[in-house]
């Protein structure tokens, strides 16, 4: 099946699953997991209607910047990430969705006063409580919004979760309520200091129907558009 085929598939998946749950398709945002994809496949997935590109490695995303190929479309940092290489994303990028500590928020935050930006972020909780992934503990969530609220270089607009593999269908169902009450909970604590956080990031290939109904407002999508990957690391 051509890129195009595939992008179309996936919005109509989405908006039927936006309007069984009782919402307007048109809150939520498809992000292409772009990973391992050439430039010029990026290309033909914004030409046939991707607006936003998320990117897991620092090294991918500088080739097919130079490349100018995300022309028509934006990008999320999506992977993990690591401080010494900040510096290619800030500005670059309009959302950071991976940010799990104080240290790299604080990494962000001084890149983006050196280059006069504020940048977006959003904050990774690692919902399954995996020692295998990174992301922050629910009961850091606050205390690094609290810190984003205070650093002037970058912006809160929400969170972002990979919950575990499932093995079966639905079995993630509860991750992503938990990430959503997490989320609304939040939200209305950060909405009393007049911070305002619009973006729940939730949801890939398998599962981002589940996701959708239980309130993601961006879902991360690379198989189901590109086909399967090679065999890679898991987090890079
Ligand atoms: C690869 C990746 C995705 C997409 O995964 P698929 O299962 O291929 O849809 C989503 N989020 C992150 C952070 C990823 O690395």
């Amino acid at each position: 099946m051509s890129v195009k085929t595939c992008v179309e598939a996936v919005q109509a998946r989405i908006r039927a699953a936006a309007l069984a749950a009782g919402r307007d398709p048109a809150e939520i945002t498809l992000v292409a997991a772009t990973k391992v994809q050439t430039s010029d496949t990026i290309r033909e997935a914004i030409q046939a209607g991707i607006t936003c590109c998320g990117e897991n490695r620092v090294q991918e995303f500088n080739t097919h910047w130079k490349d100018g190929a995300y022309e028509g479309a934006e990008v999320h940092f999506i992977g993990h990430l690591q401080k010494n290489k900040v510096k290619y994303l800030v500005g670059k990028v309009s959302l950071i969705e991976s940010i799990d500590s104080e240290g790299l928020m604080t990494a962000v935050s001084d890149r983006a006063v050196k280059t006069g930006v504020v940048q977006d972020i959003l904050i990774e909780v690692n919902i399954g409580g995996e020692a295998s992934k990174s992301g922050a503990a629910p009961a850091e969530v606050e205390a690094l919004l609290r810190l984003a609220a205070d650093l002037p270089g970058v912006r809160a607009r929400g969170l972002m979760a990979i919950p575990p593999v499932a093995e079966q269908p639905g079995e993630n169902q509860r991750y992503f309520r938990e990430m959503y009450q997490l989320f609304v909970d939040m939200r209305g604590k950060m909405a009393d200091n007049g911070e305002c956080m619009d973006i729940l990031s939730m949801g890939m290939s398998g599962d981002f129907e589940d996701a959708i109904a239980q309130g993601a407002t961006q879902v991360r999508v690379g198989t189901a558009l590109f086909g399967q990957r090679p065999p890679m690391r898991a987090n890079g």
